[in-house]
């Protein structure tokens, strides 16, 4: 039987971790519908997803308060819009 496309993120995210817009990419799916999978994946796996905070590639900052999974809008540091992350990774 293949793999849902669930399983399939959860292997992707063993090797290493991905953003939600990185999944997309791979998966020909919307950055939407990655995060909704991640978030399933996370209500399943628990602490096995390893959530790495979304980062400000402007100013450097980290948003490690936010326990949402999608990625921020705007950095509340420097207003800048080009934000990295979160990352994703699946631990054993
Ligand atoms: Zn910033």
């Amino acid at each position: 039987m293949p793999l849902t496309i669930r399983q399939t993120i959860a292997q992707i995210l063993t090797q290493g971790p991905w953003s939600a817009l990185e999944l997309a990419g791979e998966l020909l799916i919307t950055r939407r519908e990655a995060e909704e999978h991640l978030s399933h994946l996370q209500r399943s796996l628990g602490k096995g997803l390893v959530v790495a905070p979304a980062k400000c590639r402007g100013c450097g900052y980290v948003f490690t308060k936010r326990s949402r999974l999608d990625a921020p809008g705007r950095c509340p540091a420097c207003r800048g819009q080009r934000i990295d992350g979160p990352w994703f990774e699946v631990k054993p």
